[in-house]
This record gives structure tokens, sequence and C-alpha cells, in this order.
């Protein structure tokens, strides 16, 4: 099926190529008209939204379902084809990842109603919707618990307890005696602990628990008929603290158990550690992991803009794209990659760059034109500001200068107030040279060309400008080259000429200079990307 689309996408291109020739539409316009393929599978570009924080639709200042069905045309006209939505379910936080009942909608949020008109709305537009799942912990509000810790205040001092008696015993780890560690708190006033890896407030569920498992089944089948997509899997790593057997055990039972209900469904799942840990998750089956080693303020990213020696170069960038392939492919050939920059965990990357335009630009675009899935944090389109406490990294998304303006939430209740740098998305929106136009240009490219994201990626070591980024990617036959100069300040030049007759696909450029390829000599701008194919 991808065979046949890719063929077809050839096709056109070639016929489009060929009509630009005879056409006058300009070189500047050229390469946006080209068609984008028709995505079926999971190689998708992904909007996390914060619910909360993003659109309000009734007027209470915190957003809701309604909201994000209000700005799919938003998120449609960017480009991305597929949408993450942090916890939805009814919880005792504002960030809601301690969930008191995994089968509704939290009321701040909307009714069971609205998600499934979302849902639709999604599907009518090709956009596929995940939602983030939190099976390693509860609320400690969550009606198991509260039973769970009933039953043990109740039992009398010679009393052992017993799942026969209270099932959601098992569900918890609960231990008798103190076990005098951080993680773990006392149940009332009795002698039971419990464990809590992130906080009181969110006690560790007990995979061990049949019982338990049984429960998330019926959750998981609840959400895929709703209308996900598939998840965004929480903590995975904390399922068993230091344990990766066991969570892989964990996570091929989910993957497993998914697939069956839904082929085709998507899991990503969050194992926040360096890449030859979270690689050997991929031995669970589960699709993707989040690309921890290229994402936040000391990764790679952010280290090849801003840090200065050759280990930070543009060759090393490229050096570094091959190395997480391999490591990732070692334990699952069909592993997608699942690329971020930022997450609503992490600081927002305009502050990495120093609100620097350029570099904020080419940011997106050393993460959005990575192979696999990837990944925008809400917001990031528009480079806003959020640094510090967690909830300053969950502002309102910046829609307008005017904060009373239709849609504008009013963030968390603790968060300090955060001074955007950049004009609000209403105004980018009508500047073509702005982070917000750089965003929608690079999620083009990548849609347009189906081996940006899955293709397999190959250094062109003969190219050894250290400021130069050369690689290929490769898909069911085609190759196309990718050659990115990240050089702040200097026009580069690549010789090509060895790799065949190419045609330039498309290019992004920092400051509006154009790419141009004649007889396999590419002249690229300083901070500029080409696609020839
Ligand atoms: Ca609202």
């Amino acid at each position: 099926m991808r065979n046949k689309l890719c063929r077809g996408l050839a096709l056109l291109l070639a016929l489009l190529t060929l009509l630009g020739g005879l056409t006058s539409c300009g070189a500047e316009q050229g390469w946006r008209a080209r068609e984008v393929a028709v995505i079926d599978d999971n190689y998708r570009t992904w909007y996390e939204i914060f619910v909360y924080s993003f659109c309000d639709s009734d007027g209470d200042r915190v957003g809701d379902l309604q909201g994000v069905i209000s700005k799919l045309d938003y998120i449609q006209d960017l480009g991305f084809n597929g949408i993450w939505l942090m916890p939805i379910m009814p919880a005792g936080s504002y960030h809601k990842y301690d969930v008191k009942d995994y089968l509704d909608i939290d009321p701040e949020y909307g009714a069971m109603a609205d998600f499934e008109q979302l849902a639709a709305e999604c599907e009518k537009r090709g956009i596929k919707l995940i939602i983030d799942l939190v099976l390693n912990h509860t609320s400690s509000e969550h009606p198991w618990f509260t039973a769970a810790c009933d039953y043990l205040e109740s039992l009398g001092e010679q009393e052992e307890p017993s799942a026969q008696e209270c099932p959601y015993y098992e569900y918890y780890h609960f231990v008798k005696g103190d076990p005098k560690s951080s993680t773990w708190y006392q149940v009332g006033s009795s002698d039971y602990y419990y464990e809590g890896v992130f906080w009181s407030g969110m006690p560790d569920v007990n995979f061990e628990s049949q019982a338990l498992r049984k429960e998330f089944e019926a959750v998981m089948d609840f959400w895929l008929e709703k209308g996900a997509g598939g998840f965004r899997l929480d903590a995975v790593k904390e399922f068993y603290t230091g344990a990766v057997d066991k969570n892989v055990e964990v996570l091929s039972w989910v993957n497993d158990y998914v697939k069956a209900a839904k082929p085709g469904a998507y899991l990503v799942g969050e194992a926040w550690e360096g890449l030859l840990t979270y690689a050997q998750y991929y031995a669970s089956g589960i699709d993707s992991f989040f690309d921890f080693e290229f994402a936040g303020p000391t990764g790679i990213v952010s280290k090849t803009l801003t840090y200065s020696g050759e280990e930070h170069s543009a060759q090393a960038y490229a050096k570094a794209l091959c190395r997480v392939q391999n490591a990732i492919r070692e334990y699952r050939a069909d592993a997608i990659d699942a690329p971020f920059f930022v997450n609503h965990d992490m600081a927002r990357a305009a502050g990495y760059m120093s609100y620097d335009e350029r570099k904020v630009k080419m940011a997106a675009a050393l993460n959005i034109l990575m192979s696999g899935s990837a990944f925008v944090y809400y917001g990031e389109e528009i480079g806003m500001t959020g640094s510090g406490k967690d909830e300053n990294k969950r502002a309102p998304m910046f829609w307008s200068a005017d904060p009373s303006a239709k849609g504008m939430t009013a963030g968390p209740a603790d968060m300090e107030p955060q001074e955007n740098r950049f004009p609000s998305a209403e105004e980018q929106g009508k500047d073509k040279d702005s982070i917000y136009s750089f965003y929608k240009d690079t999620v083009l490219l990548r849609n347009q060309n189906p081996e940006i994201a899955r293709g397999t990626v190959a250094r062109l070591e003969e190219i050894e400008d250290p400021d130069i980024a050369a690689i290929s990617k490769t898909y069911e036959g085609q190759v196309i080259y990718l050659l990115y100069n990240l050089s702040e300040t200097e026009e580069k030049q690549v010789d090509l000429g060895g790799y065949g007759e190419l045609e330039l696909a498309g290019y992004l450029s920092v400051d509006g200079g154009a790419v141009t390829a004649e007889d396999g000599k590419v002249t690229l701008p300083a901070y500029s990307v080409a696609v020839l194919r």
C-alpha cells in the first residue's frame, strides 16, 4: 500500500517538476507547490497539546476539548497529521497525571461527547489522535487505592491482608512496617506503607496483579473504541524502577493487547533514559520511544547549535543521526524513532537559544527533519517562553497579544508570569519570515518527501566541511539527500556531482535567501537546509 502511494507520489512529483519548468511559477513558491504524500502509517508529525493551557471555548479560561476542536484548522494548516493530548481523564492536579477515573473526561475539559467529536474531526482530517495513558500510578484518590487503604486500616493487629477480601490490596505496592525510604508513605496511621515514586499523591501500581492488568485492558479497549488511535505511555521506566527487562515485559503486554484490539494503532513510550538504555525498550514491540538523546537544553540539537568544537559540529550531528538509528534498530528492525526537542517537562527551546530567532528556526529543522515520528510541543512553533518550575513550561498558548482574546487561557495557578519574546500566533501567521512560517515550511518539506520520515540515514562521508551535515535517506528504493549548512555566517557550496542527476526538492533558509543547485553544485546560505532527489 505504502509502496503504491510512494510510486504515485514520485510520478506526481515528476509531473510537477515538469510543470514548474514550463510555467512562470517563481522559484520561491516552487517547491511549496508540490503535493504532499497521503500518510496512512505511523511516521507522522505530532503536535503535543496540554489541553489546560491550549484553547478555552467557554470563557472559564481553562482550555478544553472544544477549544482543541476549534484549533484543528490551525494544527492542520501547520501540516501536523498527529495529535498527542496530555492526560484528559478526571484527576486531582492541574496536569492530570494523577488519574482518579480511567473511563471518563475531566469535567474541566468537557464531556465524553466532546472527545468523540474531537476523534471524529481528527479522523476526517487524516490526523491520528493519541492520548496520554498513565499506567505507572493512579491518583491517591482513585477508588481502587482508597478502597485498599480503607481495608488495610480496618485490619486487626494480627490479621494478614488478603486479595480475596479486597482485590485492590494487590493493585498497589503495600508493605507492613516502615521501609524508611523517601518514596514510601504511610497508609493513614496504620503499620502499612505504599510506594509512590513521584509523590505521595501518585501511588505506584503493581503489575504482578493479573486483576489490575485486566482493568487496564478494559481501559485501553474503552479509549480505542472511543476513537483514540493509540497511546503515549507515561513513565514506563518506573513500572519496575531500575529493571529494564521487567518493564519490557509490561510493555510487550500493552503492545500485544493494543495491536490485537486495533491493528495500526500507534504507541510511544516515555523512557526518560540515555540512548543505550531506552533503545533496549524497543524489544517490547512498542512502535516508538521518545528520543531523549536529541532533546532538551543539553541534547544533541541544542548542543549542535550552541556549543562549539568538533564534537558539536554539523558532522557530529550527522554521525549522531546514524548512531541513534543503529542503536534502536539493534532491538527492533522497524523501530520508529520519536525525535522531539522540547516537551512539557522541559524548558522551552527559545530560552536555550537565548531568543536568537535564527537558531530557534534551525533547531526546528534539526528536530523535524529527523527520521521517525517527530513531535512538537504546542507553542514551540511561535518560540514561546517558559522555564523554571513546571507550571512555567505549560503556559497559555500565545494566540494573541490581547490576553482577553477568544480562546486565551489563564494557565496553571502557580505559574509565574511568562513574557513571550516573539509575537503571537495571530501575528506570526501573517508574516512569511516568522518562526511560525519556518515551522510550517519545515513540516511541509517533511510531508512532501516521505523518505524524510521513513528513510534509513547514511552519512555522505566525502563531504568533510565540519559546518555541513550531509546525509542520504533511503526508503523503498528511493534516495534523497539532505544538506544542512550549520554555519551561522557563511554561505557554503557542496558538490553532489558524484551522486547522479539531482533536483532540488525544497529548502529552508533562516534569512530567506535561496538555495540553488546547478550541475550538482549546491549553494547554501548560512543556516539553511536543502533537500535533493
Ligand atoms: Ca474552558
